[in-house]
């Protein structure tokens, strides 16, 4: 059963969301202050997040980037005020979607299921296998797209996701720049070979220990680079 946390701090409106939901079939569990919400979406094993955007002690904003500094659930946004929405849309939160109270309980289920429906597919659920390979401490999984190191997640974008595991799969392999640019980036892209370097840098700030000494992705001076296994 998908477990659904909903931070409100409106009694009234968390009662409601609950209600509907549970009659759809979720388990779902309601904090009504910002910093118990926070803790418990980040800790706890929810499948998505419902977040009222004005809360006590800690507001949806600094909830939504604290739950995606770790994970990848579904995060539906909700506000009193239209323009708060406009607002947030605009600064990239990483929220899946937003809606504005009031709402119909049905919209909120109806879109509570799609966002599930495609987290469900994106990960995978109990359909393809996982494909995960782990080095040393590394763990890259290629069905969730999510990469670990010592089973701490690390937020990869998805070039950064992409160059990673083509080095990873083809290890000991000194790629040029530009054949790492050719692989990784397709024509249309706009940048260059610069791009790669910046993006190496991005990766070693994630994985390495010590990004002078990379363990992981080696530079060979004056050619490229090369995945060490
Ligand atoms: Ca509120």
């Amino acid at each position: 059963m998908n477990k659904i946390l909903i931070i409100e701090d409106e009694l009234a409106i968390a009662e409601l969301e609950k209600d509907y939901l549970e009659l759809s079939g979720f388990d779902v569990e309601v904090e009504t202050t910002g910093d118990v919400g926070a803790r418990r979406a980040v800790s706890e094993d929810f499948d998505l997040v419902i977040l009222d955007l004005m809360l006590p002690n800690m507001d949806g904003f600094e909830i939504c980037r604290k739950v995606r500094e770790v994970k990848n659930i579904p995060v539906i946004m909700v506000s009193a005020k239209k323009d708060d929405i406009d607002k947030i849309r605009g600064l990239g939160l990483g929220a899946d979607d937003y809606m504005t109270k009031p709402f119909s309980p049905s919209e909120l289920v109806a879109r509570v299921k799609a966002h599930l429906a495609r987290y469900e597919r994106l990960i995978g659920t109990g359909v393809r296998e996982n494909t995960a390979f782990e080095i040393r401490g590394l763990k890259v999984d290629k069905t969730a797209r999510r990469v670990f190191l010592n089973g701490e997640e690390k937020i990869f974008t998805t070039k950064e996701f992409d160059l990673l595991t083509f080095l990873a799969e083809n290890p000991n392999h000194v790629y040029t720049k530009d054949e790492l640019f050719r692989e990784i980036w397709d024509m249309e892209s706009v940048g260059d070979i610069a791009t790669v370097t910046v993006h190496i840098k991005k990766i070693r700030e994630k994985i390495e220990y010590n990004t002078s000494k990379p363990q992981y992705i080696e530079t060979i001076w004056g050619v490229g680079y090369r995945f060490k296994v």
